[in-house]
């Protein structure tokens, strides 16, 4: 991409509207626009990162096994009612009426929905188990939308539905896509802790949120530690090693306020451990048996002949939450400068080359080089603007790419200013900085 050619309307200032840093940065830029409350449309630049938020998710989604499907936005109030939850779900759910005056909904959740799919054709426990996920916009009228796309009204998320035979079958799923969404937030540069969790409008016994640190997050959090040190490094997709890895969590204290006991905390948390902080939550698992399999009536036959209701778990993953929380995370607020994560970055590199009459061989290189760049697989913008160098500098650091070529003064020959954000500029030849470059990328 060329800048000059590119839709990235960038601001001059930091819009007052906006309370914390993720949606200041991403008004600013030129990632998102607000189109009413809560309601916002993704430019390019903040379409691109949540494009590969996604790519993300998915992959981790598929290597357990998980298979990926659509369903709708709109759905209609029938299953709802069946589970009982038309009512009990209030005024969080938008509720439209079609022309045939037919009650219908912008989807929520989607618990009823894959449970009326899955009923309609699984008989047999031989087809258990069954993992199906979507990505796909939710809506929710939130009371107060607020901190841009951190928590608005139209979202996009990853959600996923486990069915399973037993008990002990769908704790093993639920285990898999704990592991998968600690695969997840690494991939993306956060730590995410998993923290037990009420169950909340969901319903259920066991669950678990994943809370990545901010001091702008809504979650307020108490945790041991030494949760921070583990990783899921070893684990395999099997039941003994994927229990292991969940107990290895939990045996450590660490909860939102809703579970919060200060006895307990005291208790299990020597002093020096403790940490009461806030928090952004990104994920959230729910195991919830027959809640929602009973009242569909979801069943399938056992091998004896008996027929049971299945044992099902939901899986959400704010999709277009992360892009907020992954600024929230990375953002140095005393140089004022973003870096994103290598794995989701608008662009990888920028070229910024020194533009003046006398220097057209500067943007004839700078062509060059993007070239080669592009050839080799490198997500590159070329600044081609005639804008002086460190006003281009600057932009760059704002929006966060995180790596920099500079053709200013200081490159000769065939080596060439390369910068990371927030480190000393190395000069080093084009085919070091592809080779710096392709290894970063093999290991996300
Ligand atoms: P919260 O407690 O933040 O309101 P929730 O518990 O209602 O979220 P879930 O039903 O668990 O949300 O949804 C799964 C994920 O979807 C959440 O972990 C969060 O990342 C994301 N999410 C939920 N509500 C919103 C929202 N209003 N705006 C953006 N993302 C959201
Ligand atoms: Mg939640």
């Amino acid at each position: 991409m060329f800048i000059s050619k590119s839709f990235i309307p960038i601001l001059k200032n930091n819009p007052a509207e906006a309370k914390i840093k993720s949606h200041q940065l991403m008004l600013r830029v030129g990632m998102i626009k607000q189109s009413s409350a809560g309601i916002y449309s993704w430019l390019p630049l903040g379409f691109k990162v949540m494009k590969k938020i996604e790519k993300i998710v998915r992959e981790e989604q598929n290597r357990i096994g998980a298979q990926e499907l659509l369903m709708p936005t709109i759905q209609s109030s029938d299953i709802w009612k069946e589970s009982g939850r038309y009512d009990e779900y209030g005024e969080e759910m938008l509720r439209i009426k079609d022309r045939q005056n037919r009650e219908m909904l912008y989807g929520p959740t989607n618990e009823e929905l894959i449970t009326e799919i899955f009923r309609s054709s699984v008989k047999s426990y031989k087809s258990l188990p069954q993992l199906l996920y979507h990505i796909q916009w939710k809506f929710r009228d939130e009371l107060r939308p607020r901190f841009g796309i951190m928590r608005c009204r139209e979202f996009y998320m990853k959600d996923a539905y486990s069915f399973d035979i037993s008990d002990e079958e769908a704790l093993f799923s639920y285990n898999k896509f704990f592991l998968s969404y600690l695969k997840t937030f690494k991939r993306l540069e956060l730590t995410a802790i998993p923290m037990a969790a009420d169950t909340g409008p969901i319903g259920g016994n066991l669950s678990h949120e994943f809370i990545i640190l901010a001091d702008t997050g809504e979650s307020k959090i108490f945790t041991d530690k030494r949760i921070f040190d583990l990783n899921s490094d070893g684990s395999k997709i099997e039941k003994k090693s994927l229990e292991e890895l969940r107990k290895k969590y939990e045996k450590f204290y660490a909860v939102t306020d809703e579970k919060f006991n200060k006895n307990d905390f005291e208790k299990k948390v020597p002093e020096d451990y403790r940490l009461t902080t806030k928090g952004i939550e990104v994920g959230h698992i729910f195991y919830f048996g027959d809640k929602y399999s009973k009242p569909l009536n979801a069943g399938v036959d056992l091998p004896g002949g008996k027929k049971d209701f299945v044992k099902m778990g939901s899986y959400g993953v704010g999709v277009s939450r992360l892009v907020g929380a992954i600024i929230e995370a990375k953002y140095n607020e005393k140089d004022e400068v973003m870096k994103w994560p290598l794995s989701v970055a608008p662009y990888e590199v920028a070229i910024i080359p020194l533009i003046n009459k006398n220097e057209a061989s500067s943007l004839e290189k700078s062509k060059n080089i993007y070239n080669f760049l592009k050839n080799k697989n490198i997500d590159v913008i070329l600044d081609d603007t005639d804008e002086n160098f460190s006003s281009k500098m600057k932009k760059f650091n704002l929006i966060g790419v995180p790596y920099q070529i500079l053709l200013g003064k200081k490159s000769h020959g065939d080596l060439i200013e390369f910068v990371e954000i927030g480190k000393d500029p190395q000069s080093l030849s084009l085919e070091q900085i592809v080779k710096i470059l392709t290894e970063q990328k093999e290991n996300i």
